[in-house]
Formats: structure tokens, C-alpha cells, sequence
């Protein structure tokens, strides 16, 4: 298991590197360097200062008390992500990348962004190493997210305005791929989740599973044992993968994703669950399950929180899945935001939207437990970022319900 993926790339049937012919090379020579840097203690002690006196790692292990006793079964735990410096686990990533990039000797960057927190902390490792950063994100996406596009601009990044399509994160991603193959020579293109074409997958999940090596030590100084179930939202899986793979031998401790079941997941429903009805394709150079119709079109998709709103998944959630190592559900738009609602209440912690599916999994399937048992809950991110859309929404449907006289 340890091992994956293999020499090309691949988790199983899933992975792999679909790009174009002129893309091979550079990131043959991305994975070499790579695997240099991975045995360099010299990298390792500069990302690990850097994740420490940067970032803010590690984060705290809590055990959230008042949930607990709310729902009255499993003990829950939540792994502190949205501590971090920029407030999501995505630094973590970032941090990674550019320190490859200085190796490499390339002093521009590029990424793409959808809700705008990897665009965030992809300015932000620029900003610290004097890197020139240039970031795509959809326009429809600048606007619903127009405070991330202004922090963005403050920490000195260009960000590109994508009009193509949806004009979101899928069209982004087609955007920063452009720019890498024409500028590969200078440019390092720090990508966002455990997506793409191999090395990514990989390097993402490698550079984020400080997440699941801290829990798993924390976890066993707090309570002696490990924990019965893992819970994390998954986008394109890169915060799961990161809590998931440091317990992926302990065969004890099961995993769930939970991923955007929008307004629902039947047929004509809008979400982004791709392991409900998804299918087998390619897209953005990952061969993975997605969500597409009969000829190979990629479906809209549509989820309250813009960070799991994609239309492929990780290539090894779906090898984890395959295997049954990990079993994958969804929390719909309304579950998550009573879950959102619900954690900024009994803990004082307003979670991201995108963390509120995997706090709404815990909900559902907390009261099932023994109280002995334990849940850890992946809190990827803070809710600062939702607070206007959410409050937005909330006073347009107060208005509909109780219309002025
Ligand atoms: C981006 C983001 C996600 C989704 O991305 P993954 O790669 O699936 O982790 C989840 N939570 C937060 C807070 C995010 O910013």
C-alpha cells in the first residue's frame, strides 16, 4: 500500500499522465527531483522550520467536548487545521512546492484557484520566497469570492480573470496548463489538490500527511489507542489523503470522504458526488472517477462550498475505494451548513463550508457509536472566508419566509 503509485504514476487503474507530449519531459524531471528532495535531510529540516514557525505546526489535536455530549455516542476529536497560518490545511502543499521550486531554480510561479484559499496560499509562500506569482481563477469564482482575490493582490500575486466556459475551477486549471507549457523553462506551477498528472498526486499527498503523522501521535498520547473512524471532506481529496494515509495499515481504524451532495444526488439534482453515479474518465490529466455524461462530457457540478466544487476526484480516493479501504458518502448543501451552524455553536469554531460536510458525517453517524469509541474528524479549514455567502443566504431566505408587510 505504502508503495503507490507505481513508476508511472499509478494507483491501480487510476492516475497515470494524460498530458500533452511537451508536458512529459518537465514532469519527468519534476518526479526525479522530487524523489532527490524527499531523501535531502536539508529539504526536510527547511520544511519542517517552515511548517513550524510559518505555518504554525503542528496544529492542536482537541476533543470537542460539548459535540460530544450534544450527540451523545462516539467520542469526537478534531484535528485543528484551520489553525494554520492562512487558515486551511492548503499551506501545508504550498510551502512544499516552492521549496521544490528554489531547488529547481525557478523564481516564477503559477496555480490555479477555485474558491481562492490555494490561490491564497500560493501568494502567500510567493510573498515569503520573492517569487513572482501569477494565479488563474474563473471570473464567476472572483466574483463569489472577492476578499480572497483582494488578499491575494496584497501579497503581491497577479491574479488572471478566466472567462472560458463555467469560468471556474475547471477552466482555471486548462488556463495555469497553458501557461506551464509555454513557460516551463522558468516557471513552477504549484498545483492545489491530489489531482493532475502524476508526480501530483503524490507530492500533494506526501507534503500533506503531516496532518495524519501528527493525529496519529497525538492521539495515542491523549488516549492510548487510535481511533475507531476518520472523517474529512473531500474536493479532490488532498486534506482527506493527508489524514487518511499515515493509518492506511492500521486495519482497525476505517475511513470515510464525504463528499458535495449539492442539493441532492438523484437523477437532475446538482452536486459534486463523482462516486455516486460518477464514471471512469480522464480529465486534467488524471485518469479517476468523475462526473460526465455517456459521450465523455464533463457535467456541471455544484456544491455550497466552492473548495469541493469539481468534477473529478483524487485518483487514489478511488483506488481506496475500490479496495474498500475508505468508503465514500455525501452531505448535502442544507446538512452542511446545520453542521456549520451547529460546531460555531457548541465549540465557539465557525468551520469552512467545505469542512462542514465532514462535521455533518460525524452528526449523522456519532450517535450510532459507543461512547467509547472514537471519531477524528479532519477540520480542514476556517469559516471566515463563508461568513457574507452564508449570511447572504440566510437573510434571503429569513425575507422569503417572513415577507414584510
Ligand atoms: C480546498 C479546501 C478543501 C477541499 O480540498 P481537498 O483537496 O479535497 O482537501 C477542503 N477544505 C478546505 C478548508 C479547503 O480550503
Amino acid at each position: 500500500m505504502q508503495t503507490l503509485p507505481d513508476a508511472h504514476g499509478y494507483f491501480g487503474p487510476y492516475g497515470g499522465m494524460f498530458v500533452p507530449e511537451t508536458l512529459m519531459t518537465p514532469l519527468r524531471d519534476l518526479a526525479d527531483e522530487y524523489e532527490r528532495a524527499k531523501r535531502d535531510p536539508q529539504f526536510q529540516a527547511d520544511l519542517a522550520n517552515l511548517l513550524g514557525d510559518f505555518a504554525g505546526r503542528p496544529t492542536p489535536l482537541y476533543f470537542a467536548e460539548r459535540l460530544t455530549a450534544k450527540l451523545g455516542g462516539a467520542k469526537i476529536y478534531l484535528k485543528r487545521e484551520d489553525l494554520l497560518h492562512t487558515g486551511a490545511h492548503k499551506i501545508n502543499n504550498a510551502l512544499g512546492q516552492i521549496l521544490l521550486a528554489q531547488r529547481m531554480g525557478k523564481k516564477r510561479i503559477i496555480a490555479e484557484t477555485g474558491a481562492g484559499q490555494h490561490g491564497v496560499a500560493t501568494a502567500t509562500a510567493a510573498a515569503r520566497f520573492g517569487c513572482e506569482c501569477v494565479v488563474y481563477m474563473g471570473k464567476v469564482d472572483m466574483e463569489r469570492q472577492a476578499l480572497n482575490v483582494a488578499r491575494m493582490r496584497f501579497l503581491g500575486a497577479t491574479v488572471v480573470p478566466v472567462t472560458a466556459g463555467a469560468a471556474t475551477l475547471k477552466e482555471a486549471i486548462n488556463e495555469a496548463m497553458r501557461d506551464w507549457v509555454t513557460n516551463v523553462r522558468t516557471t513552477f506551477y504549484i498545483l492545489g489538490s491530489a489531482l493532475g498528472s502524476h508526480p501530483y498526486p503524490m507530492m500533494v499527498r506526501d507534503f500533506h500527511r503531516v496532518i495524519g503523522d501528527e493525529a496519529r501521535r497525538q492521539m495515542l498520547a491523549r488516549e492510548g489507542r487510535l481511533p475507531h473512524l476518520l472523517i474529512a471532506c473531500v474536493g479532490g481529496g488532498s486534506n482527506a489523503i493527508g489524514l487518511f494515509y499515515p493509518f492506511l495499515d492500521d486495519e482497525a481504524v476505517r475511513m470515510v470522504g464525504v463528499e458535495a451532495g449539492g442539493e441532492g444526488v438523484g437523477v437532475g439534482q446538482k452536486h459534486a458526488a463523482r462516486f455516486q453515479g460518477g464514471r471512469l474518465g480522464v480529465l486534467q490529466g488524471t485518469k479517476t472517477f468523475l462526473l460526465a455524461d455517456e459521450d465523455g462530457q464533463i457535467q456541471l457540478t455544484h456544491s455550497i462550498s466552492a473548495g469541493l466544487d469539481y468534477a473529478a476526484v483524487g485518483p487514489e480516493h478511488s483506488l481506496l475505494r475500490d479496495q474498500g479501504r475508505a468508503d465514500y458518502v455525501h452531505a448535502t448543501d442544507d446538512e452542511a451548513l446545520s453542521a456549520f451552524h451547529l460546531l460555531s455553536e457548541t465549540e465557539g469554531i465557525i468551520p469552512a463550508l467545505e469542512t462542514a460536510h465532514a462535521i455533518a458525517y460525524a452528526v449523522r453517524v456519532a450517535p450510532t457509536m459507543r461512547p467509547e469509541e472514537i471519531i477524528l474528524v479532519n477540520l480542514s479549514g476556517r469559516g471566515d472566508k463563508d461568513v457574507q455567502q452564508v449570511a447572504d443566504r440566510e437573510d434571503m431566505l429569513e425575507s422569503v419566509a417572513t415577507p414584510k408587510i
